[in-house]
């Protein structure tokens, strides 16, 4: 009888450290989230067309001049479905604009280091989504950031949950990212213009878009911003022309409505997104609003690098091949190969062996099927 209630007293300690332990948890989210808030509008309140005063200055002429061609350098990196974008300025500052995916975070730690930068002057996430914050919690671990913008929305999930404590742990300040705030660039002028708005039903509308202009040349990074936010940034009288267009939300028909895209009238667009994603990412509709323009797709070309001196640009991709495919596929768009996911044999679009739909994969060219370990069909030969 005593062991009975001994037991029964135990599973009831037990149970209370549970609900004790589920509330810390809840507790500490609870204020992460209004640090965050608080963070949020402190910065708020000198939002407007402040520029904000920072000691960037006596960075020049150091070691963190990484970049003395003298041009600015736009990296588009590859990260599947998710955005992630370094950009350099010639002065070496660097900005990073989101990160992909968490699994995607170590990639874009390497890339950066890769170039030679071990700091990251600005960081911006453009919204809460984790294909697009869910890698920063390694670069905020791993590379010295000064400033990081989000702008002023909370989340429930685990990725943001664990962007707050990183931040926190770094005692990192949140600056609020809102149209009309200015980022102190030493040379050129980066400024967000979205999000207008401060109540919106998903998050994408929440996204940070930033212009940026350097002498002539300017670039367009719209995060997931819909259609609505397009509109805003219209109806706000925003000078929205820019040579490079991130075309927002991976090509989504959510978002590039004509109005918008005439107003930005690009050269260049940018699409970020995996093959063969589960979204259909880009869809043909955006595809279709994009032609004439020379498109850019991280899924077949891999890592997209523009370089401008402020007049000329000069675009490499980390798929050659790719690139050249690209040319070709302008007429049919999207699709180049197509893989059979049972057999692992891959086919050219036209053969007569393709496989039933659901068990088809996609891919830019022969050398990415063969990279996942397809080999090539015996009667079309690709
Ligand atoms: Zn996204
Ligand atoms: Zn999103």
């Amino acid at each position: 009888m005593l062991l009975f209630w001994g037991r029964l007293y135990l599973k009831f300690l037990l149970q209370e450290v549970i609900v004790l332990r589920q509330r810390i948890h809840k507790i500490f989210v609870v204020f992460l989230a209004m640090l965050f808030l608080l963070a949020g509008c402190s910065s708020g309140d000198q939002s407007g067309q402040q520029v904000e005063q920072m000691d960037l200055a006596p960075t020049i002429g150091h070691k963190d001049v990484n970049n003395d061609t003298g041009e600015l350098k736009v990296h588009f990196i590859d990260v599947g479905q998710g955005d992630s974008i370094l950009i350099e300025t010639p002065g070496g500052q660097n900005m990073l604009i989101d990160a992909g995916e968490r699994d995607q975070g170590e990639k874009v730690v390497n890339y950066i280091k890769s170039q030679g930068i071990d700091k990251l002057h600005f960081v911006v996430g453009t919204h809460p989504h984790s294909d697009h914050i869910g890698g920063l919690v390694k670069v905020i671990e791993s590379i010295p950031v000064e400033k990081i913008y989000l702008p002023r929305v909370t989340h429930t999930s685990r990725s943001f949950e664990n962007l707050l404590e990183a931040i926190s742990n770094k005692g990192l300040k949140i600056s609020t990212a809102v149209a009309g705030v200015k980022i102190s660039l030493a040379d050129g002028e980066a400024s967000f213009i979205a999000p207008v708005g401060e109540d919106y039903e998903g998050l994408n509308n929440y996204s940070a878009v930033i212009k940026l202009t350097y002498g002539s040349a300017s670039f367009l990074f719209t995060g997931d911003a819909e259609k609505l936010s397009e509109k805003e940034m219209l109806a706000n009288g925003t000078d929205l022309k820019a040579d490079v267009l991130k075309v927002g939300h991976h090509g989504s028909v959510s978002s590039t409505s004509s109005n918008f895209l005439q107003a930005v009238s690009p050269e260049y667009a940018v699409i970020m997104c995996g093959s063969g994603n589960d979204y259909g990412h880009p869809h043909k509709e955006t595809l279709a609003a994009l032609s004439g323009l020379e498109v850019y797709r991280t899924d077949s070309d891999g890592t997209i690098i523009i370089s401008t001196d402020g007049n000329n640009y000069n675009i490499t991709t980390g798929n050659k091949i790719a690139a050249q495919d690209k040319v070709v596929s302008n007429k049919d768009n999207s699709v180049y190969y197509i893989g059979n996911k049972n057999s692992k044999k891959f086919h050219r679009t036209d053969c007569a062996n393709l496989p039933a739909e659901n068990n088809r994969v996609y891919f830019a060219t022969c050398e990415e099927a063969v990279n996942q370990g397809y080999t090539p069909c015996g009667s079309c030969n690709p």
